[in-house]
Order: C-alpha cells, then structure tokens, then sequence
C-alpha cells in the first residue's frame, strides 16, 4: 500500500458523484451482447510502437503476453527481501524462461529499488531480451525517476497507475475525481514522451466505480496507454463477473491497446480470474513465479503457462485462435527452484505445476494406470514443465573447468570470487556426497549469493555433541579473512548450540523469525538445504541458506550466510538494493 500520496491535495475530498459504492463493487456493469472475444484485443500494427515495447511483434491475435511482476509484487511479499545480485539472478532466470516483460521493481520507493531496477535493466534488458518495466506512481518526478531506472534496457515499459475506487481516492490520495483524471492524463503524457509502449493501471478497479473508471482509461488511452490493466487489486473478483468486466472496458474505451489482468489470490482465484480475463479479451495477463505478492500474491506463472498450453482446445474453440505465450515450459520448475531460494519462500508440495507432489502418484491404482499409460491420470508431462529425473552432472572428480562450464551449460553465470568460493563449496560436498545434480549446483550457487568473500566469516569446523542428561554442546571455529575464532556454547538442541556460539563469535543480535530444512534431491544423500529469515536487533531482514549433508552444519551455514548479508547492508548504509521494510516505506499492491 502507498503510505503517502504523490500529490495529496490537503483540501476537503468531495463526495464521489452520487455514489455510496465504497467498500463494494459495481454490480450493474453493462455487458456486450455479443461475445466479448470478437472484439480485437490487440493493437494494430498501424500503432505499432517503434523500439521500446514488443507489443509490434506480439500483435498476433493468438499471443498473450507474460508480464511477470516477481519482482516486484512478489518482491513485497510479507519478509522478502532481495539484494541486487539476487534480483538480476531472478531476472536472468526469467529472461531465459521467456517471459516477455519484466517489472523489476518501483523506482522512486528508495534507492535500492532504483538500483536494482537500474541493475536489471543493463544485465538482461537487450534487445532480444525481455522488455523492462519500472513502475511508478503518476508525479512527473517519479516517471522520470523511473525513466533513468529502465533507460539502459534496449525495450522499456513505463507503468503509472493511481486509484479509481472511492475508497482509495477518499482516504489514501485524498483526491476528487476530477484531479484523478487530471493526474491520469498528464503521468501518461509525460511517459510517452520517453517511450511508446506506456501501461496504465486504474487501482482497485474491481471496486471502482465502473463508469468513472472508464472515464479516466478513456483519458489515459487518448494520452497514449497502449496497456490498460485492471488490477484486482484486493483479490475481490469473481472469475465470471471480473472477465465480464475487462469485456465491457473493452466496448466502452475507445482506442488501441492491450487489456491486461493483474489479479490477487485473497480468494484462491487469482489463476481463475486471469484465464477468465483471457478468456473474454485479455491479452496479457500479470503473474509471479510461484504465486508469490502481496498478502496471498499474485497469480501464478507457471500455472497461467500451463493451463493456456494445456487446454489450448478450449481456447481455440471458444477464440477461434489458438492462444500461446512464449514462455519455455521446460524452465519453469528451475525458475520456481531459483526464487524459492532466493527469496527463502518454500513451494508447498501440493502447488500445481512446480510441487514436488505436482506428478506423484500415490494409490495402487493411479501407480499402475500411469505406468501402464501416462495420459491415465497426468495430464501433463512432468519432463514438459522441467520436472523429470535430476540429471547428475558432476562428481568428486570433476575440475573447475567442468564445473564452470556445467553452469555456462546451465545458463548461470558465475566469475571471479564467486566462481571460485562456488567451487571450493562443490569439492567439499562432492568428496561427500560423491554425485552432485543440477538442482545441487543451483543449490550451491544460491548459497554464495548475496556475500562478497572479502570481508565474511566462514565456517572452518562445526562439532556439537548431545551428552545424556545434559543440554546438547557446540564447538564452532570461523574465519575471517587471516583470523580464526573459536567459541562454546550450550543450547536446548544441537542448532541452537550451534547458533549460540555463532552469536557470541560475530556479536549479532536479533531473532529467527523462520527455519525450514529440506532436501535438494530425494534420498537419503541427498544435500540438507537450509533457509532462515532473520531479523537483527537493528531491523534488517534477511534470509540466509545453508547447505550441508548434515542438517546440524547446514543450519549453522544458513546462519552465518544472514549474518553476513546483515553485515553487508551495515556496511553499505543500510540501502544496497534490499527493501528494508520500515514504517511508511512505499509499498503499492
Ligand atoms: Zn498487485
């Protein structure tokens, strides 16, 4: 939520024109007759914006347009947060996924999101890349911040937005209507002076008055809007009565352009809604890896993907078109792998698509049938989505050069410092656990993130002991860079030992505010992964992860990987890319 307004006007907010709407929808929407896809959804090419965008070439009747918002909804999920090399990771990732826009953050919130913004621009923004998008409120000053932000990218996006609902204008912009319009008008204008391809998105529009908010979309495609989205933006709609709705925008806003779902999962319907937005004309929908955003999130990519792929046959019945994206489902279970790292967000086991349990069978039955015949009970193919067997591709043998070159392979590059702290942690888990897959090397990766070698404490020896009638004893030795330090402390287990003297070795204060331990691969070898988020006493967020083949020493790594990332935003002013969430941070849904 906006904690502040770009330009609260101070005065009186008037009464919304006649309306005691607030707090509930608009029910009497008029809807077309006819069926509301015969309506083109799309620009012409006659409109087709010159470099920046790619609505030119996705102008296609059948192509619906991935906006992924990871990071940036997904990023302001509740204890998230990403320093600029995770979110450039990210955005890598999701560059190779295909998705064909990227917002990469809100860069007027603080400095760190312009970086990282900024960062994501001039790492994946090329011109085959995907389009990058900032997002920024309607202040002229705000769209230029932004501007600078996206402007290293080959294909930029500029998305301003301000609310439509009376309840947001009344109590948070403190704005009547007719200077909501007005704000509308001139955010668009001034975005198009820096590029074509503008979105503009009425905030709460599934509470907003339906007439008023066409009025203002009106205004905003007569600026230049070439995507007008329709945020549900408090997770209210209904998959019927919301795809209804974006038809209706459609009749009722003259012009071209793009109509865009952005939905929210408060009811467990942000993917329902979505496919009824497409379903009724939308052509882009907004979605996060993993469902991750605001409160319940965002819609989920990867089951958006899947759902168009998987039943394109009723798409095509109900369309006339076959409808695809240019998504390659074969990432997505390693880009679902990657933020769930980063970000330190588990994927529960039962999640469609990306789950672990996503293609596992269970009974007899189901067992014998998908043996038998696979399309008996899976309807999609788990090696489609990237969920086939972990492929081993190193062992304890393997050198540097076959380790860097396995990663170039795999699409992630690593050099210098990172590259060789990767590797020494690979030949000290191979000489373990003899055979390492994919999914470890990712796992490894993830683990030197966020850290600079120079200055961290490193784990030289970890021994805990559990002594009958006694409270459990640990031993732990770091380093940092030519100095070693040892302590002892007691605990209620061995991890708590373990994180005890970690405590007193680094001085760090502050409290776990989560634990959770799982297993890279299946079997009982299989690499102990660890991810925590910590508060330090000073209110820094982070999450730390740990790997090890033992769940005692892979705690204490995931420990000492926070303690190192606290250290580090210490040391850089308390602003290197990570929203640190503090009272009154900007935050917009
Ligand atoms: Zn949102």
């Amino acid at each position: 939520m906006l904690a502040e307004t770009s330009c609260a006007s101070g005065q009186e907010v008037s009464s919304f024109s006649g309306s005691d709407a607030r707090l509930r929808p608009e029910h009497s929407i008029p809807l077309p007759k006819e069926n509301p896809v015969s309506n083109s959804p799309t620009i012409s090419s006659s409109a087709t914006p010159a470099e920046d965008g790619v609505l030119g070439s996705l102008s296609e009747q059948g192509r619906v347009i991935i906006f992924d918002t990871t990071l940036r909804d997904g990023e302001q999920s509740p204890g998230i947060s990403l320093d600029v090399a995770e979110k450039v990771e990210i955005a890598e990732q999701l560059a190779r996924l295909g998705v064909d826009y990227i917002e990469a953050g809100f860069p007027i919130a603080s400095q760190g999101d312009f970086e990282a913004v900024h960062a994501v621009a001039s790492a994946v923004g090329s011109p085959e890349g995907p389009v990058i998008c900032g997002l920024s409120r309607t202040a002229l000053k705000d769209i230029d911040r932004c501007w600078e932000a996206i402007e290293p990218a080959s294909k930029r996006r500029i998305h301003t937005f301000i609310a439509t609902s009376e309840t947001h204008m009344t109590h948070k912009l403190r704005m009547t209507p007719e200077q909501v319009i007005a704000e509308a008008g001139s955010a668009v204008a001034h975005a198009k002076q820096y590029t074509d391809d503008v979105e503009f998105s009425p905030e709460d529009a599934s509470r907003s008055d339906f007439d008023f908010m066409c009025q203002v979309l009106q205004v905003a495609v007569d600026a230049g809007a070439t995507t007008l989205n329709i945020p549900d933006t408090v997770g209210f709609g209904i998959p019927e009565e919301y795809g209804k709705r974006l038809a209706a925008v459609r009749t009722r806003v003259t012009g071209e352009y793009v109509i865009s779902a952005h939905c929210h999962d408060d009811l467990g319907m942000a993917v329902a809604n979505s496919i009824a937005a497409i379903a009724h004309g939308a052509r882009q929908v907004e979605c996060a890896v993993n469902g991750l955003g605001e409160r319940a999130g965002n819609a989920a990519l990867e089951e958006l993907v899947m759902a168009l792929r998987t039943r394109g046959d009723y798409f095509e019945e109900l369309t006339g078109t076959r409808l695809y994206t240019g998504v390659k489902p074969g990432e997505l279970a390693r880009t679902s792998r990657i933020v769930s790292r980063l970000t330190g967000y588990p994927v529960q086991y039962n999640k469609a698509v990306v789950g672990r349990n996503a293609f596992a069978h269970e009974s007899g039955i189901h067992q014998h049938g998908v043996l038998t015949e696979r399309s008996t009970y899976e309807i999609m193919d788990p090696a489609e989505v990237g969920q086939g067997e972990s492929k081993i591709v190193l062992g304890k043998h393997s050198g540097r050069h076959a380790f860097a070159d396995t990663l170039a392979k795999m699409g992630i590059t690593v050099s210098g410092d990172a590259l060789n702290q990767a590797f020494l942690r690979f030949k000290e888990l191979a000489d373990r656990k003899i055979q390492l897959s994919e999914a470890d090397l990712e796992a490894i990766v993830a683990e030197e993130m966020g850290v600079d070698a120079g200055e961290r404490w490193e784990v030289e020896t970890i021994a805990a002991e559990v002594r009958p009638g006694h409270n459990p004893v640990a031993t732990v030795v770091l380093r940092r860079g030519d100095e070693r330090f040892e302590q002892t402390a007691e605990g209620d287990g061995m991890i708590d030992a373990c994180c005890g003297a970690i405590r007193k070795i680094t001085g760090m204060d502050g409290e776990l505010d989560d634990y959770a331990v799982s297993s890279v691969t299946g079997g009982v070898d299989a690499l102990a992964d660890v991810v925590l988020q910590f508060t330090s006493s000073d209110g820094i967020k982070v999450a730390g992860r740990g790997l090890s083949t033992d769940v005692v020493e892979a705690s204490a790594r995931a420990f000492l990987h926070a303690i190192n990332k606290v250290a580090k935003v210490r040391d850089r002013g308390a602003d290197d890319g990570r929203s640190v969430i503090r009272p009154g941070s900007l935050r917009v849904e």
